[in-house]
């Protein structure tokens, strides 16, 4: 896909990762669509961005998904792109036992971050699907997913929603191949963003040294990851990992 002049949504693009993609495809000439939780901080980033606007939408909410994408065909004619990349952590053990006191992993800790990373993928992929489907003109569909997807200690949610992401990937490729829709995935390894500055700083250290790079990566690496996947035609249904080598 030719990226200049084609209109793409970025949802969790006031900060982080979203921004920078928004940045980086804005550059490549593409009207971007930022959707993020809080209408201010996505007001405030979209006008930062040339031909760029922002839109508030919780991705969990089905009604307002539907709304946000109707919103976004209306105000840019069209929608070729979508990034699935809001996201949350909850991180904690599945259970954690200590001195004869049993504590578990909360259904509201589990479910919460499903509902973000997993059923927002969905509910956004499908909604970009149906316009893309009735302009026919195709597009292309990229979802966040983490190297935790392999399973990663105190990420049980996290993880079973990043993995469930890289699924959604292959079936949607599968299924939207004949509307010429195309799908990717990244899994980002430790990218330092606010996300990851929650962290403590010892943790914050060694996922640094986890990589052979010795580093966190930038926002900016991911961002162009994003863009290889709309500009190569022969890409469907992949993940690519973009982590300097790290393996949990
Ligand atoms: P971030 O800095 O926390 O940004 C995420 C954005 O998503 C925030 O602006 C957040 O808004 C928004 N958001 C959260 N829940 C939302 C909802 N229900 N509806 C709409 N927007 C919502 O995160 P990031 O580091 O840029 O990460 C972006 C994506 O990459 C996530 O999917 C993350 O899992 C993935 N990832 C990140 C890393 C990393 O090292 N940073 C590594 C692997 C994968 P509020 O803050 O206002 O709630």
């Amino acid at each position: 896909m030719d990226i200049n002049n084609k209109v793409i949504v970025i949802t969790g693009a006031a900060r982080g990762l979203g921004y920078a993609m928004a940045e980086h495809l804005a550059e490549k000439g593409a009207k971007i669509a930022l959707v993020d939780i809080d209408f201010d901080s996505v007001d405030h980033a979209a006008s930062t961005i040339t031909d760029a606007k922002g839109y508030a939408c919780n991705v969990t909410n089905e009604a307002d998904v539907e709304q946000l994408f109707q919103q976004i065909k209306a105000d840019f004619s069209r929608i070729d792109g979508l990034v699935n990349n809001a996201g949350i952590l909850k991180d904690g053990l599945l259970i954690k036992y200590k001195d004869g006191e049993m504590r578990k992993m909360s259904l509201e800790q589990f479910q919460s971050v499903i509902d973000v990373n997993l059923s927002g993928v969905f509910l956004c992929g499908r909604e970009a699907a149906s316009h893309m489907v009735q302009s026919d003109k195709g597009g292309v569909i990229v979802n966040i997913s983490s190297i935790s997807r392999a399973g990663n200690f105190g990420q049980t949610n996290y993880s079973a929603a990043k993995a469930g992401v890289v699924a959604m990937t292959t079936a949607w490729a599968q299924e939207l191949a004949r509307f010429n829709i195309r799908t990717g995935a990244i899994a980002p390894g430790f990218i330092a963003t606010e996300m990851t500055a929650q962290m403590p700083q010892k943790a914050y250290d060694q996922a640094a040294q986890m990589s052979p790079l010795k580093r966190m990566g930038t926002p900016q690496e991911i961002a162009q990851a994003v863009s290889f996947i709309f500009e190569n035609d022969f890409i469907s249904g992949r993940v690519i990992e973009v982590d300097g080598g790290t393996r949990i």
